[in-house]
């Protein structure tokens, strides 16, 4: 690989004093940059300011001289429709392509309904099946690496966490339904079905489809398909833009019109915290959803369905609202993205996703030098993710996975905090080769 005019060396096949001369140029990088004083954060995956800014006119599209009935007369001020307005189920139907029937408007968060789904399921049981609490075991299928805060809630819950090896084409399938179809204490598995957390992976349709004919031992066996970034690409050409198939479809076509819970929220659409989150699944489903809704709430926010609803009109506003986001977010991945090419590729130290949407790339180091690249980086004043964050437990068994996260950082503290980040990777493989 050519950098310059200066070919790039594999480190594994460097010589001692090779490695020796590289480490003390890099030690002496390091030690430059520390004296910068960085405070540069990586770790989440939030919207930039200026993605924010594109959602500003949400709060002008009602105050005091508003007309606040919906399409029914339902007066969006006082209580009542639990379910959501028609045309924010409307709205929200087209964004995570189901039924608008088949949908509940909830609050403002989707991971509140995915923690409200298994705690209920804890409690209360699902669709009439026994209560989880009153089960020796209950276990949760992790696709790995994958979010974080989905491993935190089934971990809250004390339920089993195991690993499923992810591929570009989706979680392991022989793995899971070897573990679906055999082990009854399996009772749910998480899916990030598009532009996954941290790979910015889509399932394929095979992948789809596999999931969608599964024959599970458990009766109340659940896939939770978190669509979080459905219509977040980067690209706006089709050919560019990944496509999956619609999960609630497939299973009622495979005869599995219950083995679904689907979640979707517009935090990374609009305002994070103050978006629309809502859940669609089988009629059955939302029956038993909402008995113990009717427990919860009286209903929930609607002046912010109404809001949502003016401010977008329809979906095509809402691909183009999704345009200006990705114009913000694409230089960020393709910069970070082109600085691992130059200055890591051909080095055999580390491997990186290309992610067509999504908030993330994944990063593989070598074996074990994960969390001391993380460490690095802090001391350099970069903050990233913890390493581990990705894996159940926060154990990452090959302590070679980081979560880069480019959204939230100008463009100007990215290219540093990628120098950085790089830098770091360097060294500790430089340290792991001298070491061995
Ligand atoms: N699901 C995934 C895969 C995410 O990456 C995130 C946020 O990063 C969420 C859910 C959180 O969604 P919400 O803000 O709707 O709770």
């Amino acid at each position: 690989m050519l950098k310059g005019d200066i070919i790039m060396k594999k480190y594994a096949e460097m010589t001692r004093e090779e490695l020796l001369t590289e480490q003390a140029e890099l030690g002496k990088k390091f030690e430059e940059i520390k004296k910068m004083g960085l405070k540069l954060d990586m770790s989440r995956g939030k919207p930039a300011h200026n993605q924010l800014e594109l959602s500003n006119e949400l709060m002008d599209v009602l105050n005091s001289d508003s007309y606040f009935m919906d399409e029914t007369g339902t007066d969006c001020r006082n209580y009542g429709i639990l379910s959501g307005i028609p045309e924010a189920k409307r709205l929200m139907g087209a964004m995570s392509e189901v039924n608008p029937d088949d949908m509940i408007i909830y609050g403002n968060s989707s991971l509140n309904i995915m923690f409200d789904t298994v705690s209920r399921s804890f409690t209360h049981g699902v669709c009439g099946n026994t209560p989880w609490c009153r089960l020796d075991k209950v276990k949760f299928l992790c696709p790995v690496p994958g979010y974080d805060r989905h491993f935190r809630i089934t971990e809250y819950f004390g339920i089993e966490m195991i690993n499923i090896p992810m591929t570009p084409e989706g979680p392991d399938m022989d793995l899971v339904e070897h573990y679906v179809s055999t082990d009854p204490a399996v009772k749910g598995i998480w899916c990030v079905p598009k532009y996954s957390n941290p790979q910015g992976y889509s399932y394929s349709d095979e992948t789809v489809r596999r999931f969608a004919a599964l024959h599970p031992a458990a009766p109340d066996f659940r896939i939770y398909w978190d669509n979080a970034y459905s219509i977040h690409h980067l690209y706006d050409d089709p050919e560019k833009q990944d496509v999956i198939l619609e999960i609630l479809e497939e299973c009622r076509k495979a005869g599995n019109p219950d083995m679904v819970f689907k979640f979707i929220s517009t935090s990374k659409v609009t305002f994070p915290g103050s978006g629309l989150a809502a859940i669609a699944s089988s009629q059955a489903n939302l029956k038993d959803t909402q008995k113990h809704m009717t427990v919860q709430t009286i209903g929930f926010d609607k002046l912010n369905q109404l809001r949502h609803v003016r401010f977008f009109g329809n979906m095509a506003n809402m691909h183009a609202h999704m345009s200006k986001h990705a114009e913000i977010l694409r230089p960020k991945f393709e910069m970070i993205l082109d600085t691992l090419k130059a200055e890591l590729g051909g080095l055999g130290i580390a491997e990186w996703t290309e992610p067509r949407g999504g908030y993330f790339i994944s990063f593989e180091s070598l074996e074990g030098c994960a969390k001391a690249i993380v460490a690095k980086c802090a001391e350099a004043g970069v903050k990233l993710t913890p390493a581990g964050a990705t894996y159940p437990y926060g154990k990452d068994p090959h302590d070679s996975n980081i979560r880069i996260a480019p959204s939230y950082p100008k463009l100007k503290e990215l290219e540093k905090a990628t120098a950085v980040l790089v830098l770091c990777t360097k060294l500790v493989s430089v340290e792991k080769y001298l070491s061995i």
